[in-house]
């Protein structure tokens, strides 16, 4: 398998290049050259696998440079109920109304046209987010530590990654290479202004190759920062600089195999089709299903569920993409969406034009730089984006959230995230009678406790694991935002040249 940039560079490249690269050299994203097709009889044969095997079978398809036993034995390693909580790692549960009389009158009692709908369509809950962070990036992620630690270790090679994060993204990618030999993790966040339970979760590593800096500043700076040290080619190639960033297509391989899994899980023979409602910010996660749909999973359609942050929906909407600027970025109460831009949207857009890289950087490369926005409301293609493809999308607000928590509490006996709840909030839009639809459950409750309070009046449970982690000792620096101290700070804490 050869990957190909989306901007139509013509180096094409085998997995282990772009597992370790990040954007093509033309500033494009990689895809694979053609996705390999799933036959029924396979999907039959794949029906009865165990999560870990399943993960080997299809990334065996886009991986062939490294050899079979050792991808197994990475797959083997990586998702384990030990590491994610359970032995389906991601489970499906369904939502189911509670018996009669029980909670009779309590929260918002229930959408009558939904109590119709869930007899016609069985909804799912997919728990994506049982792994040591809470959140489903934990699932690629976990891997691509096993994945680098192989790699670099085979290249006699180390890499320094450098990161910002506001929350979910710094956590997985710090619990994925804590330990990991050759590999060192900076990253940056905004001082003082992430969750008491996501600075506990991060700052209490104490592993050597850990490193937690903390900026006097806004999350802006801190990917300010990463871009200026990125920009500055010497220092980057001197010390090995990497990231670890939503644009990985190792990140999105990962992926593709829950929706697989969820698949299986919902249906007992491979006519049935189903849907996926997807929590988007960078569009990583639902273009992972997109990845699985163009394979021949049977999936109907893919919701593209965003907040008031609704650069996607717009599109899906209108035809328009338009990037919105830092200032109009909205802070709500699913932060892990809170984006200006969606970071893998071109991956998609790639397809949704037949592959023409030509125009793919009229649209990116050129209208969107120069103009903020491209429009494909009159290209024939953009119908494409729902009949063919699949994606129906909508919005969701805080109000809405609140109102989802609290009728997902009260008639199904569940308690689920903000960012969930908008997952869960636009599915309901796109029910369709005899379809399942499987909401992908993105990051547990615990994580965003303030908005589950003031939904619900009380706490979210927290697991055992995690009780009392606010009082262990904190291993962060903090630094101001300038380049020089934080490229400093790098050069003394690297790891050393292989
Ligand atoms: C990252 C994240 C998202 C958004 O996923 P994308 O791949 O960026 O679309 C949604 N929910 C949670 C909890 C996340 O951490």
């Amino acid at each position: 398998m050869l990957y190909v940039s989306t901007r139509g560079h013509a180096n094409k490249q085998h997995f282990c290049d772009i597992l370790l690269e990040g954007l093509a050299p033309d500033g494009g994203l990689y895809l694979p050259e053609t996705y390999p097709q799933v036959s029924d009889a396979t999907l039959t044969r794949w029906r009865g696998l165990a999560y870990a095997d399943l993960a080997f079978e299809i990334l065996s398809l886009y991986i062939d440079d490294i050899p079979a036993p050792d991808l197994r034995a990475l797959c083997a390693r990586t998702y384990t109920e030990e590491v994610f909580g359970t032995r389906a790692i991601t489970p499906l549960r369904r939502l189911a109304e509670k018996p009669a009389g029980a909670d009779v009158g309590k929260g918002q009692g229930g959408l009558k046209s939904e109590r119709v709908l869930a007899e016609v369509a069985p909804l799912y809950l997919q728990g994506l987010s049982n792994g040591p962070t809470l959140a489903f990036k934990d699932l690629a992620m976990q891997l691509l530590g096993n994945l680098f630690e192989y790699e670099l270790a085979r290249r006699g090679e180390t890499l320094n990654i450098l990161g910002a994060t506001s929350g979910d993204t710094g956590s997985a990618a710090e619990y994925a290479m804590r330990g990991k030999h050759g590999v060192s993790v900076f990253m940056t966040s905004p001082y003082g202004r992430m969750s008491a339970f996501q600075q506990a979760q991060m700052f209490s590593l104490t592993d050597a190759n850990i490193h937690n800096i903390a900026i006097e500043g806004v999350f802006d700076d801190c990917q300010d920062l990463v871009k200026a040290v990125s920009n500055d080619l010497a220092f980057k190639r001197k010390y090995k600089i990497g990231t670890v960033n939503s644009i990985n297509w190792a990140r999105l391989m990962a992926q593709v195999v829950y929706y697989f899994a969820g698949y299986f899980q919902a249906t007992r023979g491979n006519s049935e089709e189903v849907s996926f409602s997807v929590p988007s910010g960078n569009f990583g996660n639902v273009c992972a299903g997109h990845v699985a749909r163009m394979m021949g999973l049977p999936i109907k359609t893919l919701v593209v569920a965003t907040n008031e942050n609704d650069v996607l929906d717009e599109f899906f909407r209108t035809g328009v993409y338009r990037v919105r600027r830092s200032a109009d970025t909205h802070a709500t109460s699913s932060p892990s969406m809170d984006i200006s831009k969606a970071s893998n949207f071109e991956r998609f857009v790639f397809d949704l034009l037949g592959r023409d890289s030509e125009k793919l950087r009229g649209l990116f490369a050129r209208q969107l730089a120069e103009n903020g926005y491209f429009d494909l409301s009159a290209d024939p293609a953009f119908k494409d984006a729902a009949q063919r493809y699949g994606f129906v999308s909508g919005r969701s607000t805080h109000a809405n959230r609140l109102a989802t928590i609290r009728d997902t509490d009260a008639r199904f006996g569940t308690v689920i995230d903000t960012h969930t709840a908008d997952g869960l909030k636009v599915a309901r839009e796109h029910i369709r009678p005899g379809v399942s639809m499987i909401v992908l459950e993105t990051a547990l409750p615990i994580k965003f406790a303030e908005t589950i309070v003031e939904a619900l009046g009380h706490k979210p449970a927290r697991p055992a694991k995690f009780e009392g982690i606010e009082a262990l000792p904190k291993q962060v620096v903090v630094m101001a935002p300038e380049v020089g101290t934080v490229k400093a700070y790098i050069a003394r804490h690297c790891e050393p040249v292989a």
